[in-house]
């Protein structure tokens, strides 16, 4: 089913006292909108951020995991590790893990299926550099990413699989994709779904937008039909920001 969430990943900010002021104040905002919230703080943060929004309509994710199940990987967490504190969900393949810690589609290949062996739900992203959108490669770029990373599976799986088209060239940078751009790229991902896996996996598949999505601009972002929602960077780390934009649908 396609659902309208708003995720906010708040990458390597906030220690445990900025993570409980600002979970704190998340808990005083209202929720006028039909859309799941998630927070991703950092890991160091997830079990106390889990346990401190037990109560509340927020649920709390993970910003990566690795793709074995255990063993010599100094550093890592893997998905048991996430699961054996009540954490159900995880982004993999974000452009900033791509680009600065090596992530290949085949590595994320790899831990799509562990996370979907922990019966984990996936926010898998993707996304094309400036220079690709320059020379109009955006969709070969972007279908190449979700066939090498997501064709092997059953359609079965992508039930447990959010999509989030995050342009590279608008992420951090204030740089926004047209409310246009981001409809015409979320319309081809559901075509590019809808060649291999059929109709219903391609409907249902829930596709949101990612990239400097700010209070002013997420309206009419997510006013677009096949916007299901927002993968948020520097806006989630404002509570009454991050929840203007929750409430924008
Ligand atoms: C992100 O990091 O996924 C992101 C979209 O960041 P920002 O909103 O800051 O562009």
């Amino acid at each position: 089913m396609r659902k309208h969430i708003v995720a906010g990943n708040w990458k390597m900010n906030n220690g445990l006292i900025q993570t409980e002021t600002l979970i704190s104040e998340l808990k005083q905002q209202t929720k006028t909108s039909d859309a799941e919230v998630m927070i991703a703080p950092t890991f160091t943060n997830l079990w106390h951020a889990f346990e401190s929004t037990r109560q509340d309509d927020i649920e709390v994710i993970a910003q990566n995991m690795h793709f074995a199940e255990n063993g010599a990987y100094t550093g890592e967490i893997s998905a048991g590790m996430l699961k054996s504190i009540g954490i159900k969900t995880v982004i993999l393949g974000h452009s900033e893990r791509r680009a600065y810690f090596n992530e290949t589609d085949d590595s994320l290949a790899k831990k799509v299926d562990t996370a979907l062996a922990n019966t984990m739900r996936v926010i898998f992203c993707f996304g094309e550099e400036l220079s690709d959108r320059k020379a109009g490669n955006e969709e070969a770029v972007v279908e190449r990413q979700i066939k090498n990373a997501l064709f092997h599976l059953e359609a079965s799986a992508f039930k447990h699989i959010v999509l989030a088209y995050e342009p590279v060239w608008a992420i951090g940078t204030g740089e926004t994709a047209s409310p246009e751009q981001a409809q015409d790229m979320h319309a081809f991902i559901r075509k590019t779904l809808n060649s291999k896996y059929g109709e219903t996996v391609a409907d249902d598949m829930t596709i949101l937008y990612g990239g400097s999505v700010k209070p002013n601009n997420a309206k009419e972002i997510f006013s677009k039909p096949d916007v299901d929602g927002g993968l948020i960077g520097g806006a989630a780390l404002n509570a009454e920001d991050f929840y203007a934009i929750v409430n924008a649908f």
